[in-house]
């Protein structure tokens, strides 16, 4: 049996934030960081768009809301203090009709209660600024970047490891208990007994939550985001992030044209219903997680509330030329022929038995643990902040 005074279970880039944080209070305590694949940040860490969001979309007051804003700030420095490469570069959202710039007026004023800054510009302005996007209004979003957080999350992990932490990959937690004093987990490494527990297990935070007995109203339902590399296009297409105004029948962004940390532009994500949590082909199935997904009559409520737009997404993933119109939408000279393959990422979305996506961050406390459930976009960006939060928590700090 290993003894800890914390393990957290989940290498991503939550996870490696909260390990990190409860080593700076605790430097002289035992933390282990249990990850089940051979390194971390395999999951959404290292799948994602890399956009440090600044925090327009969130309902204010919202967890969401907060640990944006201050997610922000917490990441740049970061950066700037280990030499992680980043860019401000900024984000213009577009309307490119005038039911979008009803729209987009509303979003603006949701950007402006959270207290971001933002431009409204016409769509004249907005065509001097990036020449090869159409819009007829647009929100400049100056405080935007771009980041990769597969290489935060690795600067987590060895400045967690340096520091006397400990990352066992490939172990997987396989189950445990509370008991009075702590838990006990047992993992495809052997037992561990901890003093307090932190679980961030992204796409499988049901499963933990429910092996450890945490009470949870909720189950993760997969949803795929495919995305593009553009190519044949000069390295100035656009200077900023160009986003769609989102669509209220739809979760997520939408498809945005991203700048690459490494150079380049990708187009993307869609967000299909995934037929496993952990597979990223098209086709790949794991029936378990299906049966996970199609037992669930939250599964059936959301899918009978948003039966479009699901067709739609499902279509425009098989059918490239569909999934095109969406970019073309405000990029009209990025042709079929530019779009080549890129990996593709697996959101973990928490959805209720009622079948509404939970929107905001949720965390689920039992005496010595804590489970983050729902850790959706934007919380690479927010993974700082979070980590604080949960470390404050768990320590007592805070309200649960
Ligand atoms: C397509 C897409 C685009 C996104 N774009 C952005 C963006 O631009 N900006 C932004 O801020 N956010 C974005 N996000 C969201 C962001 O990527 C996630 O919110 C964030 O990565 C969540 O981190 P995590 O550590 O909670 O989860 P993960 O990175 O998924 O990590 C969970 C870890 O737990 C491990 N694990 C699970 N079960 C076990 C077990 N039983 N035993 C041991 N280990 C286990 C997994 O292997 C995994 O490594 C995006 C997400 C996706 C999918």
């Amino acid at each position: 049996m290993t003894t800890a005074d914390f393990i957290i279970v989940g290498g991503g880039i939550v996870g490696l934030a909260t390990a990190r944080d409860l080593q700076t209070r605790h430097p002289k305590a035992k933390i282990i960081v249990l990850e089940k694949e051979p390194a971390p940040a395999r999951h959404q860490s290292g799948r994602n768009s890399g956009v440090i969001h600044a925090g327009v979309y969130y309902a204010p007051g919202s967890h969401k809301a907060k640990f944006c804003a201050k997610g922000v700030a917490a990441t740049r420095a970061f950066c700037a203090e280990h030499d992680v490469p980043m860019e401000t570069c900024g984000k213009l959202i577009v309307a490119t009709d005038e039911a979008e710039l009803i729209r987009m007026a509303a979003l603006e004023t949701r950007a402006r209660a959270n207290g971001i800054p933002i431009e409204r510009l016409s769509g004249e302005d907005a065509r001097k600024l990036e020449p090869n996007i159409s819009a007829v209004g647009a929100l400049l979003s100056p405080s935007t970047g771009i980041v990769d957080y597969g290489v935060v999350a690795l600067k987590l992990a060895d400045l967690f490891t340096k520091a006397g932490g400990e990352i066992l990959c490939d172990c997987r937690v396989t189950g445990g208990f509370e008991t009075e004093h702590g838990l006990e987990l047992h993992t495809t490494q052997g037992m561990f007994s901890t003093a307090k527990a932190v679980f961030c297990g992204g796409l499988q935070a049901d499963r933990l939550a429910k092996l450890f007995g945490a009470a949870i109203e909720f189950r993760i339902i997969p949803f795929r985001g495919d995305y593009f590399a553009i190519k044949n296009q000069p390295a100035d297409l656009v200077k900023r992030l160009i986003y769609p105004i989102p669509d209220p029948e739809r979760p997520f962004l939408g498809v945005h044209l991203t700048r690459k940390m490494n150079g380049g532009f990708t187009v993307g994500p869609s967000a299909v219903l995934a037929m496993a949590r952990e597979g990223y082909g098209k086709t790949d199935i794991s029936l378990k997680d299906l049966a996970s997904s199609l037992s669930y009559p939250g599964f059936w409520k959301l899918v009978a509330a948003n039966a479009s737009s699901a067709v739609d997404e499902l279509a425009s993933a098989i059918v490239k030329r569909r999934y095109l119109t969406k970019v073309q939408k405000y990029c009209a000279r990025i042709k079929l022929e530019d779009l080549a393959p890129y990996k593709s990422g697996i959101r973990a979305q928490a959805v209720s038995p009622d079948g509404k996506l939970i929107d905001d961050f949720l965390f689920v406390q039992t005496r010595h643990s804590l489970h983050v459930c729902n850790a959706p976009s934007p919380a690479a960006t927010s993974a700082l902040p979070i980590a604080a939060h949960i470390a404050e928590t768990l320590l007592g700090h805070n309200g649960p």
